[in-house]
């Protein structure tokens, strides 16, 4: 009978956790994209009023990449797919919202989003290679590779488990804020925040995966050592 380490759990479980987040994301984003919000302000619009409610002066770059929606803090720009900017949706208004205030953290020097950025920069392109570097350092038995392929993996989890603060606290002002200006109604403000609790499914399930990459990997040296 094929038996498998437990240990490898670390990794099989977090893809199918990835799988199922991405999913439910995907359902909620479809099945609000269908609902107009009452007013009938589009996701641009939105972006405005709130940049203008906070007194921030962001510039607002179109993509015509679906689903690409970020706040940039070193260009200090909202980067919107064309598909969110000019529609109207639930989904629209709170991808807008959420990222509107990701500027307002940015602006207001948020500690961990201070953070992020500074980790952001550091691990912008190794960060992303350091299951490779490891794997080069296990495979040329080179003692640098692996640390330095440790030390990153360490680092991107650390990274992950910072933008846990940085991405609830968007979500939970978004909601304010939205309430406050009147853009979306009681009924309308459930439907957001299902949006957006649907949405911050994925940085927990993101951290999960990092933080078990790096266990794996500490596990596996650990146990390479006992033979
Ligand atoms: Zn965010």
């Amino acid at each position: 009978m094929l038996v498998i380490n437990p240990i490898y759990l670390l990794l099989i479980i977090p893809v199918f956790l990835g799988w199922f987040a991405q999913w439910r994301v995907r359902q909620s984003y479809q099945k609000y994209m269908k609902v107009s919000n009452k007013k009938g302000i589009k996701g641009s619009e939105v972006a405005k009023a709130l940049f203008s409610h906070h007194k921030l002066n962001i510039p607002i770059l179109l993509t015509k990449r679906p689903m690409l929606n970020y706040y940039n803090p070193q260009g200090k720009t909202l980067h919107l797919s064309e598909k969110i900017a000019e529609h109207d949706s639930i989904t629209s208004i709170s991808i807008v919202a959420h990222e509107v205030e990701h500027a307002l953290q940015d602006k207001q020097g948020c500690k961990y989003m201070v953070m992020r950025n500074r980790m952001a920069k550091s691990l912008a392109i190794m960060g992303q290679f350091s299951p490779l570097i490891f794997m080069w350092g296990i495979f040329f038995r080179n003692a640098i590779f692996i640390y330095l392929g440790i030390i990153l993996l360490f680092g991107m989890a650390i990274f992950a488990l910072i933008s846990l603060p940085v991405e609830l606290n968007a979500s939970k002002r978004a909601l304010q804020t939205l309430k406050k200006l009147e853009i979306a109604d009681k009924e309308e403000i459930k439907m957001v925040a299902t949006v957006l609790r649907d949405a911050s499914l994925t940085y927990f399930v993101g951290a999960g995966q990092r933080i078990a990459t790096f266990l794996f990997i500490v596990m596996i040296l650990f146990m390479a050592h006992q033979i």
